[in-house]
């Protein structure tokens, strides 16, 4: 069964339900994070399937401290800034066009929020956003800030509990922004008098950043002030009325925020914690990818690398609480995808969803899919097909479907092209790329006697008539294998090694066709080895 047609069974139907998703807009967001939110996507769309009433928000954590700095910013220009609420630092590329020309958030938090975003809806989730600040500053977030105050004895019970943390006395789970410097993150409150609270910007709280020493009183409510993260958490649950919100199994270990947050949503807040999961991480070259590190694939070039219903289906594929590791640098990962892809398409085909396999295919489509068997050609062939000079690659994959291509075909194929250009570019090893060589390659200079001789075969046979199709010349090499009295493997390497160097390619009826096409003569020196 599809992970979250099985999940969405623990969910109460009868209730209206709500699934929700955050993160902070530290920088470029790594391709990683793009879990998260597939996951609460790809289960808000199996609920909705169901017939839940359900609907998909996403909040921005703008009001955030800057407490790192990404590798790829001007560090002295920077550092000044560290401590602050994301959204009171600047655009980092203030030329650059956001992708969401309606953000009126041009700030750093809004530039790497927008970036992400894009790249998850890019992938066809379109979860109503909203931003943590305007929450705050709207006065939504004042009651539950109150509660967090007036119940400060019980939460840092609850610290003490979940997480064995020894929260001192006079301590509360909120900070400022300071009124003279700006920082949230150096800022201390010490007490709370039921309207105002007592503040110390302090110097040497955090390593990361400087207070200037500013004491005072201020009301912590309509955003000038933010709760901390563990009770932040909680009170956008009750603020928005979320009922489903899983996340990374970070948040899930033991003593993690996530079960004080669900023990202050009940106790502090008097409401019931969201239905939660503990979803694995996607992990990019075998290691999880850090944002802050900066030289990751970020969920952006994630976005691009695939057509968005084949990322999708990396995550329809794979069960939440399974990691997947993904490394488009090994050169088969990616060929592979498309392959085991066009196999669940072709069970949609024949069996709809009544296979795991097809269910997974329609899941991973933007829209519902049409049941009309479309021909796909397959990656890898297009990725090989398309590196050799004056190419039509409809003609070439018409003759494999043996039939004209309908629209929607010619779309597929015009969209594989695309990413098998990329691919190739980007991801692809050496051994992928293939190029009929201008001289004799090296690697064909080991061929046996028996094989110069098939080679001699191959030429005299297209010397003469010469074959107008790929097919025919396919059979006729293969029945001269047979009286030659040769294996199939060393007589069809002897082909690609003297033409493009390798062991193996594309079709060596088609290779052989396609280099005679464009210099006969040419080929029939070389199958004779002559240069
Ligand atoms: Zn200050």
């Amino acid at each position: 069964m599809y992970w979250a047609d099985e999940l969405a069974t623990k969910i109460d139907k009868t209730h209206q339900q709500r699934v929700d998703d955050m993160k902070t807009p530290s920088g470029h967001a790594h391709a990683g994070s793009l879990r998260a939110i597939a996951t609460h996507g790809l289960l808000y769309e199996a609920l909705r399937d169901q017939g839940f009433d359900v609907d998909f928000t996403y909040v921005v954590n703008d009001m955030d401290p800057m407490d790192g700095l990404p590798v790829y910013l001007d560090q002295t220009k920077y550092e000044q800034h560290m401590g602050k609420p994301l959204l009171q630092i600047p655009d980092p590329y203030p030329d650059t066009p956001f992708f969401n020309e309606g953000f009126r958030a041009k700030n750093f938090a809004g530039r790497f929020a927008d970036e992400y975003i894009h790249a998850f809806e890019t992938l066809g989730f379109k979860p109503q956003i909203f931003w943590s600040s305007d929450l705050y500053k709207a006065g939504l977030m004042d009651e539950w800030v109150r509660k967090a105050l007036d119940n400060v004895e019980e939460i840092r019970k609850i610290y003490f509990e979940v997480a064995h943390q020894k929260k001192p006395d006079g301590w509360y789970p909120i900070q400022v922004i300071c009124p003279v410097c700006g920082k949230i993150g150096s800022s201390l409150v010490t007490g709370w008098d039921g309207k105002e609270v007592t503040y110390e910007c302090k110097p040497n709280m955090v390593k990361w950043a400087v207070g200037c020493g500013a004491v005072g009183k201020i009301s912590p409510f309509g955003g000038n002030a933010k709760l901390m993260w563990k009770v932040d958490w909680p009170s956008y649950w009750a603020v928005l009325k979320v009922t489903v919100e899983g996340a990374g199994k970070d948040h899930f270990a033991a003593g993690g925020s996530r079960y004080i947050s669900m023990e202050v949503m009940s106790r502090a807040f008097g409401l019931e914690p969201p239905f939660g999961f503990l979803h694995e991480f996607l992990l990019i070259g075998g290691a999880k990818m850090s944002s802050s590190k900066g030289n990751a694939t970020s969920a952006y070039d994630f976005s691009r690398l695939l057509p968005p219903e084949v990322a999708r289906f990396l995550f329809v594929r794979t069960p939440y609480q399974r990691a997947i590791s993904f490394d488009p640098l090994i050169s088969t990962t990616i060929p592979e995808l498309f392959d085991e892809y066009d196999r669940c398409a072709n069970q949609w085909f024949e069996h709809g969803a009544e296979t795991d396999f097809g269910r997974f295919y329609e899941a991973s489509q933007l829209g519902a899919p049409s049941r009309e068997k479309v021909y796909l050609p397959r990656f890898k062939t297009v990725a090989t097909i398309m590196q050799f000079p004056n190419v039509n690659l409809v003609q070439y994959f018409e003759a494999e479907k043996g039939g004209a291509f309908t629209p929607a075909e010619l779309r597929i194929l015009d969209e594989r092209t695309s990413y098998a250009e990329l691919w190739l570019k980007q991801y692809a090893g050496e051994a992928d790329k293939y190029v009929v060589q201008r001289s004799l390659p090296d690697e064909a200079k080991t061929l046996s006697d028996e094989q110069k001789q098939f080679l001699n075969g191959v030429a005299d046979m297209i010397s003469g008539q010469g074959y107008s199709d790929a097919t025919t010349l396919q059979e006729r090499i293969y029945e001269l294998t047979k009286t030659r009295g040769i294996s199939s493997k060393d007589a069809f390497s002897a082909i690609y090694l003297s033409l493009i160097g390798k062991t193996s390619g594309p079709k060596a009826g088609w290779l052989v066709l396609q280099a005679a096409q464009n210099d006969k003569d040419f080929v029939l020196d070389r199958l004779r080895l002559i240069h």
